[in-house]
């Protein structure tokens, strides 16, 4: 079947937007034609890379032949690139975080409702791997029902680049990681976040914070640390999990790590104290031999279909967006409780906008 091609234009032809070019090559429904960046050498960068550097914003919008418009841009210009594209009648992905409050992103998407077209967001780590894996524990219960969540990126370079240490270009870590990794927590865990406390890093003297702790409390017992550091020269572990009958770890991106159960063949035998310190311990004697066993992690998830499949797909009106603006707007909404925490110190309670999903007719996560 011989389908046209949406066309598509890359705004911010930088270390992302030129990630986009090879995300959608060999699309079958979207073809990036053009990309428009203010920088010259970026723009010669989209040359070479074979698409035509247009002029100016608006030779992008004024062109009728652009369906789509990729966002690739510091983030507080985001809303503005995107309002004005949907005006002229254009689709748009948009990079994360897409606005710096959430009061921007309803405006985005009264736009978007307004115009009818579509909005998508680049919350693209719902497709990394070892949080695929992690979903997947959590749905299947593997290690009994997860409890406490932990869920960590570790860096020593501190806070990478120019307009990311700079709050009025929504720098700042919170805004940068902080929003992968909440979303994958809210996109997990189908429940209320009942309370938060956080801690924002600024050891580095930058005006943005280059990492945070945030803590929260899910309404269905679960708990969850979330921690992003660029000053962590010895790093902990991307993930690690306790669940009512054992617990997980997962290294690093490598995927390396493992799952330990109890083993429930055995008879529990009481440990035997051992020395530790200067004192003795019975409490945090390892387990006896044979009492739990170790296992390598299970088989991620698998999406249907890869981010921009899936956008093709919405436009085209045959899906639903995988990444959905309501919960792009909860972890928005969750951000600015973190800030205000590690703000004020205190704990910050009912503020989630939540909305449960059990009864959506399109799971997002289907099992392989
Ligand atoms: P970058 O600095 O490498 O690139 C940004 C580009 O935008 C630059 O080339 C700059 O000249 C250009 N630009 C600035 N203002 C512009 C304007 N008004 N019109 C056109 N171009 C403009 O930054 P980056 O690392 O590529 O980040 C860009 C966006 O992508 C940010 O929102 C960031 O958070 C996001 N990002 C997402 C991921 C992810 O995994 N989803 C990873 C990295 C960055």
């Amino acid at each position: 079947m011989n389908i046209t091609k949406k066309l598509v234009v890359i705004i911010g032809y930088g270390g992302m937007g030129s990630y986009h070019g090879k995300l959608i090559k060999g699309s079958e429904s979207l073809e990036v034609v053009g990309a428009y960046d203010v920088l010259t050498e970026r723009q010669a960068a989209a040359t070479e890379d074979g698409y035509h550097a247009y002029e100016s914003y608006e030779a992008v919008l004024n062109d009728s032949k652009v369906d789509v418009v990729v966002i690739a841009t510091p983030n507080d210009i985001h809303k503005d690139l995107a309002i004005r594209a949907m005006r002229a009648g254009k689709h748009i992905v948009c990079e994360k975080p897409v606005t710096l409050c959430r009061a921007d992103f309803e405006e985005m998407m009264s736009v978007a409702d307004e115009t009818g077209r579509v909005l998508m967001v680049h919350q693209n780590r719902r497709w990394d791997e070892d949080f695929l894996i992690i979903k997947s524990m959590y749905d299947q219960h593997t290690i009994g029902d997860l409890f406490q969540i932990e869920s960590r990126v570790h860096g020593a370079n501190g806070i990478p680049g120019d307009w990311r240490r700079i709050e009025a270009y929504g720098g700042g870590m919170l805004l940068d990681w902080g929003v992968h990794l909440l979303d994958q927590l809210i996109v997990m865990i189908d429940s209320k976040i009942t309370s938060v406390t956080g801690r924002l890093s600024f050891i580095l003297g930058d005006e943005v914070d280059d990492g945070f702790e945030a803590f929260l409390q899910f309404e269905n017992g679960v708990t969850a640390v979330v921690e992003v550091g660029t000053t962590n020269f010895i790093t902990l572990p991307r993930w690690y999990v306790k669940g009512l009958e054992g617990s997980a770890i997962i290294e690093d991106w490598s995927l390396k790590g493992r799952m330990v159960t109890r083993n429930n063949e055995v008879e529990r035998i009481e440990p035997k104290p051992i020395q530790a310190g200067v004192g003795l311990t019975k409490t945090m004697a390892p387990p006896s031999e044979g009492s739990t066993i170790t296992e390598a992690l299970p088989a991620a998830y698998e999406h249907a279909s890869s981010f921009y499949d899936n956008f093709a797909a919405v436009i085209q009106g045959s899906a639903e967006p995988i990444v959905k603006n309501v919960e792009v707007l909860r972890v928005l909404n969750l951000i600015e409780a973190v800030f205000e925490a590690g703000r004020t110190r205190e704990v910050v309670k009912d503020f989630d906008i939540y909305e449960s999903k059990s009864d959506s007719e399109v799971p997002s996560f289907p099992v392989c």
